[in-house]
């Protein structure tokens, strides 16, 4: 009798990461590896809760679980803290890059406020200068470890900050540098995307791409801000869309989950305006109870434009495989959604149109086929 290799069937996750993804909505300073936090803040002098790596991992996934959104919001005052110089925020760059493409994603957006990296005497320039450089070194090592990754950066501004046209201006600067496009980001309750209206006319002015977190924190009327005084391309988590669904008992003839849509929802639905939604992170702040229960699988049934994101990895201690990996054990997706998602990001994706279909034809369908 001859002796067989057992073969260990593959988890879930070893699946989805095996397969080609698309990330539309990950932010730089949520997204750090704990040894690097460790490492820089042992130089530069700031204090950390722990500086064993795998505690300060606990410490911040504990922090962001809290429920208490003052510790969630300290978690980031630690990884800000070690992206203050050139060399630092390059180096954090080049790791997004090379963790994201280690998970299986193709194609990235990596989201960051540059207004947040200037404690270090940086200017905004070379704070953006400094993160394309790291991101082109992390696109670069990626390729030589055989998991090719593209990443595009957008550049966010801070709702509750007033310097939303000066950051649009310094997208604008760096947009044939690898920035794609624009965001605004921070508390949203009381900070109306529209009280950045110069900076939005302006980027319009120039036919450059916005998305716009809305529809986390605050409903319906911050979706409709983001939209259409701010024309959005995209909107960043907006599961409050939901707000605007009414679901009944049964099912439509077309096999959909019974649902009627107010105005809005219908907009969003029928537009296919592309949310980037980010269920374990809404389940972390409250937005939504669990990956279960998460209105993304309503959102995708029902016909939206859904794409799936991590938000912040490390506060969430996720992958964009995990997401998917939890919406299939936890939601009953198959992997036809996870298909049909990761081509929903691209499309919705900032990377110029030739570039979505080859990724979409080379990569991306034959390896679900
Ligand atoms: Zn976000």
């Amino acid at each position: 009798m001859s002796e067989t290799t057992p073969t260990t069937p593959q988890t879930t996750l070893e699946r989805v990461r095996a397969l080609p993804k698309v990330s539309l909505h990950d932010h730089l300073d949520g997204g750090l590896r704990p040894a690097t936090i460790v490492e820089i803040a042992s130089a530069n002098g700031h204090r950390l809760p722990t500086s064993d790596p795998e505690e300060l991992r606990a410490w911040f996934r504990d922090a962001a679980d809290s429920g208490t959104l003052v510790r969630y919001l300290e978690t980031f005052d630690h990884t800000i803290a070690v992206m203050q110089d050139a060399e630092s925020l390059a180096r954090v760059a080049t790791e997004a890059v090379l963790d994201l493409a280690a998970d299986g994603v193709v194609y990235g957006e990596l989201r960051y406020a540059p207004e947040q990296h200037l404690q270090g005497g940086l200017s905004l320039d070379e704070v953006v200068e400094a993160v394309e450089e790291g991101m082109r070194r992390g696109e670069q090592q990626a390729a030589a470890a055989g998991t090719p990754i593209r990443v595009g950066t957008l550049v966010t501004a801070m709702r509750h900050a007033d310097r939303g046209l000066e950051i649009a201006e310094l997208a604008l600067r760096h947009r044939d540098a690898g920035v794609v496009g624009f965001d605004i980001a921070g508390a949203e309750i009381g900070f109306a995307p529209s009280d950045h209206l110069a900076a939005f006319d302006r980027l319009h002015a120039e036919n450059f791409p916005v998305t716009i977190h809305a529809g986390e924190a605050f409903g319906l009327p911050s979706i409709a801000d983001a939209l259409h005084p701010c024309g959005a391309e995209r909107i960043g988590h907006g599961v409050r869309i939901v707000e605007d669904v009414s679901v009944h008992e049964g099912h439509d003839e077309h096999g959909l989950p019974n649902a009627t849509l107010g105005r809005l929802a219908t907009w969003v639905r029928d537009r296919g305006i592309v949310l980037e939604l980010c269920p374990s992170s809404n389940v972390q702040t409250g937005a939504a109870t669990s990956v279960a229960e998460h209105p993304i699988t309503l959102l995708k049934d029902l016909g939206f434009s859904i794409s799936v994101n991590t938000d912040n990895r490390l506060m969430s201690g996720t992958s964009l495989s995990r997401e998917f990996a939890l919406l299939v054990e936890e939601a009953g997706w198959n992997l036809a959604d996870v298909e049909r998602a990761t081509i929903t990001a691209l499309s919705g994706s900032f990377l110029p149109f030739p570039d979505r279909v080859a990724l979409a034809s080379a990569v991306i369908r034959p390896a679900f086929a």
